[in-house]
């Protein structure tokens, strides 16, 4: 299975994508994890990468197509893949395209989760994540038992340098800007799936795994 996953920052993407990915082993192949795997290591890189992470711009399509083709060349992948994060952009789009049609391997759908922009930046704000073993909180919707500590290690949580409300801000308008075009670009190769994504993870779940049963439109 090959699948593309759309959303906007806070509309619990990464969330779903591990569960889906889980489900149907495959690896999630997140273009926003690898970036931040590169920041950390603080190469050169990694510092281009975080001028633009930090204000919440999206990095340019080159530097981001080299690290994601690098990654879906990996062993891993030759079974299916999904994308969380992963076209961004038009061009970002149509060079996957390129990608898939090169290695013979169509997408199953692109799965766009909706939710409305003034739920996100209170869904951004409040995560939280651990370090160690990567498990993610919410302070509101999903608080761990001790306040700031994981449940599984016990380690401290940390929130995402981008998870402010003035960088979520500015991440959702490129987001309107730049990615929203996608929902129409996948429409036309009716590849698009559309799920509502207000509610508890479970819910939204149950609707991912139904839509996802049924034909794309
Ligand atoms: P994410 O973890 O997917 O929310 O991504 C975090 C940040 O990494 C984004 O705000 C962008 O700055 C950058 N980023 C992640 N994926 C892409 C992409 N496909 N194109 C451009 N920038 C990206």
């Amino acid at each position: 299975m090959r699948v593309v996953l759309l959303g906007k920052p806070g509309s619990g993407k990464g969330t779903q994508a591990r569960r889906i990915a889980k489900n149907a082993n495959i690896p999630t192949l997140s273009t926003g994890d690898l970036i931040r795997q590169a920041i950390k290591t603080g190469s050169e890189l990694g510092k281009q990468f975080r001028a633009y992470t930090d204000k919440g711009a999206l990095v340019p399509d080159d530097l981001v197509l080299a690290i994601i083709e690098e990654r879906l060349d990996k062993d891993d992948c030759k079974n299916g893949f999904l994308l969380d994060g992963f076209p961004r952009t038009i061009p970002q789009a149509e060079a996957l395209e390129r990608w898939l049609k090169e290695h013979g391997a169509p997408l199953d759908c692109a799965l766009n989760i909706n939710v409305p922009d003034s739920a996100l930046v209170e869904r951004a704000v409040g995560r939280r994540f651990c370090p160690q073993d990567g498990s993610s909180y919410h302070v509101k919707f999903a608080p761990p038992q001790v306040e700031g500590l994981c449940d599984q290690c016990g380690a401290a949580l940390e929130q995402r340098n981008d998870d402010r409300a003035d960088v979520v801000m500015a991440r959702v308008e490129e987001y309107n800007n730049k990615t929203a075009p996608l929902v129409n670009f996948y429409k036309s190769r009716r590849l698009l799936v559309e799920v509502d994504g207000v509610g508890t993870p479970k819910d939204v779940g149950v609707r991912i795994d139904k839509a996802m049963e049924c034909s794309p439109t």
